[in-house]
């Protein structure tokens, strides 16, 4: 924020994809405000937040979207994903059912967004270990399988989150720069 004139180098739109509750919101919340909350609501209309970021002395931006309660209807618009570089799909690792559904997100995002997308691959909630339904070596060869980055994180705990937001972003610049 503030008035300080401030020259970007580059903007990169980055997505989250998933099923409801999964805990898009909350992994963005962590990374763009270092919040979180056990109380999130599914807002209304498509929102996106930005963080400027420093890479390799070059001012960064990056606008991160997030569908708002929109992944109940498979009601995601084109606009949504239009000029996204990166995307991070995500799933609750406690939920098998989020997981399956990835293939089906992963085929609209390729379908919408920039061929060269940067995905990465997200099984959340992850302090929640005793609940786990998806065994990381699933998740590791279906993004093996279909090119993705993957990791395991915790919002909640703030568990990888930096982590798999500048993996992605770093990829964007290196490929550009
Ligand atoms: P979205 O619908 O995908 O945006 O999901 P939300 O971000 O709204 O999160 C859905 C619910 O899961 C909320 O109650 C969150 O507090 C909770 N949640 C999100 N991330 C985590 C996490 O890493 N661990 C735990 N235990 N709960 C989480
Ligand atoms: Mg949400």
């Amino acid at each position: 924020g503030g008035d300080f004139a401030q020259k970007v180098d580059y903007v990169f739109k980055v997505v989250l994809v998933g099923d409801s509750a999964v805990g898009k919101s909350q992994l963005l919340a962590r990374f763009a405000r270092n919040e979180f909350s056990l109380e999130s609501k599914a807002t209304i209309g498509v929102e996106f937040q930005t963080k400027t970021l420093i890479i390799d002395h070059k001012i960064v931006k990056a606008q991160i979207w997030d569908t708002a309660g929109q992944e109940r209807y498979r009601a995601v618009t084109s606009a949504y994903y239009r000029g996204a570089v990166g995307a991070m799909l995500v799933y609750d690792m406690t939920k098998r059912q989020s997981f399956d559904h990835m293939s089906r997100w992963l085929e609209e995002l390729r379908a919408h967004a920039d061929k060269n997308i940067v995905i990465m691959l997200i099984g959340n909630k992850c302090d929640l270990g005793t609940l786990r339904a998806v065994p990381t070596e699933d998740a590791q060869e279906f993004a093996e399988r279909e090119n993705l980055y993957f990791m395991e994180t915790s919002a909640l705990q703030a568990t990888n989150v930096e982590s798999a937001f500048m993996t992605v972003l770093s990829e964007l610049y290196r490929v550009i720069s």
